[in-house]
């Protein structure tokens, strides 16, 4: 959730421009070395590349090779299965040094190390590869080399075969086909880098849930929580479904395996990754089971309904938002759960505005994410509650959020266009049949305070306390009007 580099490849590669249909196989060989390395096989049309090919690498200080560091044994051969000359131009990208222009067999191994270097600077190593004892873990873009072309969605025809150990298996968000570990891309080349993996002889298990079909691939001290996630995801798919009036992809894949380290979570196109820290029950359910919903609502705003430019506030605040009401409507989390997530929120918003008198707009907030994760994901929610309650006393509690989400996800989810900040003005105003500029214009690009004591009143809650010390309380005597608006957002 901490990290963007998987959601700005999206948005790079989504403009439609010619097609390129030739057939890319990639073929992987676990057996070799102990699984200390993965054998990668591929044959690519450089064409169009101009005899380039990349891989994604995330450089630090420390390691300014980033993921290329564990590329070894790279060969290149042309269709008279000649060697060819390779240089690397250094960020991931190899030339073939060739007079001719055309297809070339391409094979190399991963050592399967990384986890000796440090990935904090781009997500944490759950955004990059590591190991178990069950198995191994990558994201596509730490195992695949691919044509640098501009538009990555152009090659569609991508299929995955895995070479693996007895016992072994793969499970992927790809589609299965008759042959044994065997895979279908669904869609393009994006969706072989952007997702995630897990290879080994974990536990594995298929629930549907409507039309999605969820893959979960459990690290095996996870294996006797299975019900724990099952019970989170069933009730969490089946309300945000609802909310946005729809689905987007029918197969998820959910890998959860336990970290020394952190509670982390990271979603990609059509699926996650989950670590967890500590023991794994109803309780912890708080903290795990918040990142687990917010990665999953994700795969609506953020992977389905994609920004053209930088709407980290919509795209994270709104998120986070919706995962504390939509786990207060299906139960997960209970009515002072909720208040006290609100509470943590509103003391973050008030130690940047008024402690720290951090003068950057919610909108803004964005191009420094990590800088700003209070605005982004705080102010965010509290921009995602605001607009729920102005739209819902703009229609008299017949519309609310989830109307104008809905809205959104027919216009730009269903569609692929990528939206701005005036869309969401546009949806709004639809939804709400009133001009919302100045809503906007107030506390997303401008710097109104939010009226968080106002807001959380319409919905028949006090706020007492100020800066890093706030309460939230039921009112006493709540109006009509203030019971439906609560149980409109909250369904309590
Ligand atoms: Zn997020």
């Amino acid at each position: 959730m901490k990290n963007l580099f998987s959601l700005l490849a999206g948005i790079l590669f989504i403009f439609n421009s010619f097609g390129q249909n030739n057939p890319v196989n990639y073929d992987l060989d676990f057996t070799q070395k102990d699984q200390n390395i993965v054998h990668i096989k591929t044959t690519l049309d450089l064409a169009e590349a101009k005899n380039r090919f990349f891989m994604f690498c995330h450089p630090s200080e420390k390691n300014p090779e980033g993921e290329i560091k564990f590329v070894k044994n790279l060969t290149v051969k042309n269709n008279k299965k000649k060697d060819q000359i390779v240089k690397y131009l250094g960020d991931g990208t190899w030339e073939i040094q060739s007079a001719t222009l055309g297809s070339y067999a391409i094979e190399y191994d991963i050592i399967t190390e990384h986890n000796t270097e440090n990935w904090e600077h781009c997500g944490g190593y759950d955004e990059v590869a590591y190991k178990t004892p069950e198995g191994l873990f990558f994201t596509g873009y730490s195992l695949f080399m691919v044509p640098d072309i501009p538009v990555l969605a152009d090659v569609k025809n991508v299929s995955v075969h895995f070479t693996l150990p007895k016992n072994w298996k793969a499970s992927t968000p790809w589609i299965k086909t008759p042959k044994p570990n065997d895979f279908i891309v669904n869609e393009d080349l994006r969706f072989l880098l952007n997702n995630c993996i897990f290879v080994g002889n974990h536990y594995e298990k298929e629930i549907k849930i409507g039309d999605f079909e969820l893959l979960f691939a459990l690290g095996n001290t996870i294996k006797a929580n299975e019900n724990d996630f099952i019970g989170l995801m069933q009730p969490i798919i089946e309300s945000t479904t609802k909310f946005f009036n729809g689905s987007p992809k029918k197969k998820y894949l959910i890998v959860v395996n336990e970290s020394s380290v952190i509670t982390d979570g990271s979603a990609f196109r059509n699926s996650f990754s989950q670590i967890i820290k500590g023991k794994i029950n109803k309780n912890s359910r708080t903290n795990w089971g918040h990142i687990m919903a917010h990665e999953t609502i994700h795969l609506w705003n953020g992977h389905t309904i994609i920004p053209k430019g930088q709407e980290e506030w919509f795209k994270e605040g709104f998120t986070d938002y919706l995962t504390n009401i939509l786990l207060t409507h299906t139960k997960i989390i209970d009515e002072p759960t909720f208040y006290k997530r609100f509470e943590n929120v509103i003391t973050r918003y008030n130690i940047i505005r008024d402690l720290q008198q951090n003068k950057t707009s919610i909108k803004e907030s964005g191009t420094n994410k990590n800088q700003n994760r209070y605005l982004v994901y705080g102010g965010g929610t509290l921009v995602g509650l605001g607009l729920d309650i102005e739209i819902r006393k703009a229609t008299g509690n017949q519309k609310g959020l989830d109307d104008f989400m809905a809205e959104m996800y027919t216009q730009f989810g269903k569609t692929n266009i990528p939206y701005e900040l005036k869309d969401i003005v546009a949806a709004v105003n639809k939804v709400s049949k009133k001009n919302m500029q100045w809503f906007f214009d107030d506390y997303v690009t401008g710097m109104k305070r939010i009226p968080v004591t106002e807001y959380l009143f319409d919905m028949g809650l006090q706020l007492d306390g100020y800066l890093e010390d706030v309460y939230i309380s039921p009112v006493e005597n709540p109006t009509q009007e203030q019971l439906n608006l609560k149980k409109g957002i909250l369904g309590l």
